[in-house]
This record gives C-alpha cells, structure tokens and sequence, in this order.
C-alpha cells in the first residue's frame, strides 16, 4: 500500500511514545494531546477507516474496545471517566488514513463535540 503515518509507527520507521503492544494492536500518546491524556489504540494491520470494517473483523474490532478500556483502566481514567473516539471521514474530522480509536481523558469533556 501506499505509505501510512500510522504503518509507518507501526513498522518503527517513525517514533512513538508507546503504551502497549501485542500481535494486533499497537498504543502511543497522540503527538498533540487534546486531553491530559491523549491515547491512540489501532490495529497494526492496516483498515483505512470505519467504512472498511465488515463482518470478518468482528473479533478484531470487539478486542479493539475491551484492550482500549484495559489501557483507560492502567491509565487510572476509571474513577473520573473518559471518552473513546473514532473519527470517520472528512466530516467526523478523520486526518490520518489508519482506523484508531482515541482515548481522552485526565479532563471534564464538553458534549457534543464542535
Ligand atoms: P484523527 O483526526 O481522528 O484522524 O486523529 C489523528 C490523530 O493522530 C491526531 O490527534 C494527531 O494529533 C495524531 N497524530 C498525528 N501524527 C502523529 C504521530 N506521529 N504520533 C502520534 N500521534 C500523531
Ligand atoms: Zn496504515
């Protein structure tokens, strides 16, 4: 495929401040954090977005949320709450081509987003 920022990470060609890694998935602190904490969680292998997903990736995307809450959890998020989110597109305000899922957290979100 064509290059990817977050293949890129993947593949270490490109630094990150790493906070898990398994077989299939890959988390790092968002180089511009929009919250005291500010975690990406992807897949290593690359979806380009929400739109990609179908049934096969059923597991994948079910072990996607429960690793994410596992990380929010170690993040000590727990007690105060957080947010997941997964932007999807130009109009959900999707600037990298690679399914991630967002961790914030560490601050009081406003609802809904702008
Ligand atoms: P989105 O706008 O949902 O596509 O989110 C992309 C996120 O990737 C943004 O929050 C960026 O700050 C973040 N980002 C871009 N480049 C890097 C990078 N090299 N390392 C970590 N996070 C990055
Ligand atoms: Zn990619």
């Amino acid at each position: 495929m064509n290059s990817c920022l977050f293949c890129e990470i993947v593949a270490g060609k490109i630094p990150c401040e790493q906070v898990h890694s398994d077989e299939n998935f890959l988390a790092f602190k968002d180089i511009s954090p929009a919250a005291p904490c500010h975690i990406l969680v992807i897949p290593k292998r690359h979806i380009s977005a929400l739109t990609d997903l179908d049934p096969s990736m059923v597991d994948l995307s079910g072990q996607l949320l429960v690793l994410a809450a596992q990380i929010a959890a170690q993040q000590n998020l727990d007690s105060d709450g957080y947010r997941f989110v997964i932007n999807c597109g130009d109009d959900g305000g999707q600037t990298v081509g690679h399914l991630h899922l967002h961790i914030l957290g560490g601050r009081s979100l406003n609802w809904p987003p702008g």
